[in-house]
């Protein structure tokens, strides 16, 4: 490792003239300290900038979720590839840990969307900002290459101008994609195209080792295989390359309502079978009057030109409140982006800003009904708050990535529950306490979690047994890797309480 000093690349902010880690104090010493004799581990030169200012540590402290607090020890902004290869290096000699944090949101609201400190650094580290390295690389067209600080909104803007879109996209769009790929992301094409992490071909990473490879299913699959969807346990996603397709010009958009379970699991399941839809999703209200829940199954069928969907046809043999049925003929990039109205909303009303105790699953499908009677049983208004419980089927052979790991069915559910407690809220440990008794009903019925989402006191042994057969596998992988156990602590999965 290159350990020459380059205090002007160091230098953060005015508090910040970091030049080594010292391990006999466990803390950054100053220029000032090592002339006074301090022993440190000079910090590599560096294209970027390392920076420990207390206003930069702090605005790394806390995640979207706002339920855990953990500063770094300094924030990361890589100048280079070579930059993070290289402090990920300095981790490891140091006994340091090291995780990206995403970074992505709207205007100055930009954070890691994690929810459970996923992205944290627990026992103090470096974090990585994310937003240092978000460049589109090239756009051609059948993929795009992306560094992993591009959000899902500003590739698919870029993709729009050549008439592409990714085949997966999240709901919310300014998310960062190595973020997303780490834990899989998922959206409404998934019935079609399996998680966004699915939709990669090819991936350029550092790994623990500080080594800079190109993985993909034909080279170093193991590797590939274990960041996707893996929560960055072996390697750090600098870039990749993901699939576009053709992007329609239009969607018409049916949000369809049902009174009765049973009813709406069997047309969801219907017009997934007969692939009447391009998008699908799906979730679960209260009533108007608030006397219980109902359902509505939000489909999509997208369309360029004259050829406009029939929808007598689409809508033919469901059994919804037909009465109730809204249906919206509106471009493709905003039904892409039709959560920003709803982003804007929950920021005016400080629900944006609350503590948000998630939960996300994916169950069984023959399972479904009865977890869902006992959710809707336990559940109240106020457990959602300006919320929503998205709920909606897929089909388990479309994810692919082995660490994605899924319900021994064919349908799965995704269950995703995205409380924004109102402000003022008091009851939060007892929704992360809810949580818990919910993912291990769900687990006990042959569900999974989902990477993101606020489950607590996961232990090693918990992950061994999400991990199933995968989890042999993983070890090895996080043994290759990332032997010295530096990178992402805050998934927990390999010992220490996290998401
Ligand atoms: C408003 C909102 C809407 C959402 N909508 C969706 C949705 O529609 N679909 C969906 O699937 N999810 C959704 N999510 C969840 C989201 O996918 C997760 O929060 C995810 O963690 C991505 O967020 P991020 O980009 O901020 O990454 P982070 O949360 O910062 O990172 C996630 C994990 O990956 C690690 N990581 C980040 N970047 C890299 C990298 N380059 N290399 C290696 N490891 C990395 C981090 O250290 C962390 O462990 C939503 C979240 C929010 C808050």
């Amino acid at each position: 490792m290159n350990t020459t000093l380059s205090r002007r690349k160091v230098l953060g902010g005015i508090t910040a003239a970091v030049v080594g880690w010292s391990a006999a104090s466990q803390s950054w010493a100053t220029a000032a300290e090592v002339s006074g004799g301090a022993s440190v581990a000079p910090v590599p030169t560096l294209d970027g900038t390392l920076t420990t200012s207390a206003a930069d540590l702090d605005r790394f402290r806390q995640d979207f979720g706002r339920l855990k607090g953990s500063a770094p020890w300094a924030v990361l902004r890589p100048g280079s590839d070579r930059d993070i290869a290289r402090m990920v290096c300095y981790a490891r000699t140091n006994g340091l840990k090291i995780a990206v944090n995403g970074q992505g949101g709207t205007g100055t609201d930009q954070e890691s969307h994690s929810v459970y400190g996923q992205a944290s650094v627990p026992a103090g580290g470096i974090s990585i900002d994310a937003r240092a390295r978000s460049r589109i690389i090239r756009i051609d067209s059948t993929s795009a290459v992306v560094e992993a600080g591009v959000t899902w909104g500003q590739l698919t803007d870029a993709a729009l101008r050549s008439g592409l879109t990714p085949p997966a996209l999240p709901d919310y769009m300014h998310l960062s994609i190595g973020g997303t790929l780490s834990i899989g992301g998922i959206g409404g094409t998934v019935q079609k195209y399996g998680l966004l992490c699915d939709t990669v071909q090819s991936l350029d990473v550092v790994t623990g080792n500080g080594d800079l490879l190109t993985v993909s299913p034909s080279s170093c699959a193991d590797l590939f295989d274990s960041v996707l969807s893996g929560g960055g346990q072996t390697a750090i996603i600098l870039r990749a390359k993901v699939r576009l397709v053709p992007a329609p010009e239009r969607s018409v958009v049916f949000s369809l309502f049902y009174d009765d379970l049973a009813t709406y699991l069997a047309d969801s399941e219907k017009v997934m079978a007969e692939n009447r839809f391009h998008i699908q999703a799906g979730e679960t209200l209260r009533r108007p009057d608030d006397s219980g829940w109902r359902y509505k199954m939000e489909v999509a069928a997208n369309y360029s030109g004259g050829a406009v969907p029939d929808r007598a046809r689409l809508l033919s043999g469901l059994r919804d409140s037909r009465a109730e049925a809204v249906i919206e003929d509106i471009g493709y990039r905003d039904y892409m982006f039709r959560l920003d109205g709803y982003e804007a909303y929950l920021k005016e009303s400080g629900h944006w800003y609350q503590p948000k105790p998630w939960l996300s699953l994916f169950l069984p499908a023959s399972k479904t009904r009865t977890f869902m009677e006992i959710v809707e049983r336990e559940l109240t208004a106020a457990d959602l708050g300006g919320g929503f419980l998205l709920f909606y089927p897929y089909y388990t052979r479309k994810v692919t990535r082995p660490l994605a790991v899924q319900p021994a069915e064919p349908v799965g559910y995704l269950f995703d529950l995205l409380r924004f407690p109102d402000p003022g809220e008091t009851g939060i440990r007892a929704m992360l306490d809810q949580n818990r008794r919910l993912y291990d009903k769900a687990v006990a019925m042959g569900g999974k979690r989902y990477l993101v989402g606020a489950v607590p006191g996961m232990t090693r042994a918990d992950w061994k047994a999400h991990f199933g057969a995968r989890w042999d596998g993983f070890c090895r992988a996080k043994r290759r890797y990332d032997p010295s156990n530096v990178l992402t602590p805050g998934q927990g999965f390999f010992g220490g309480e996290a998401g």
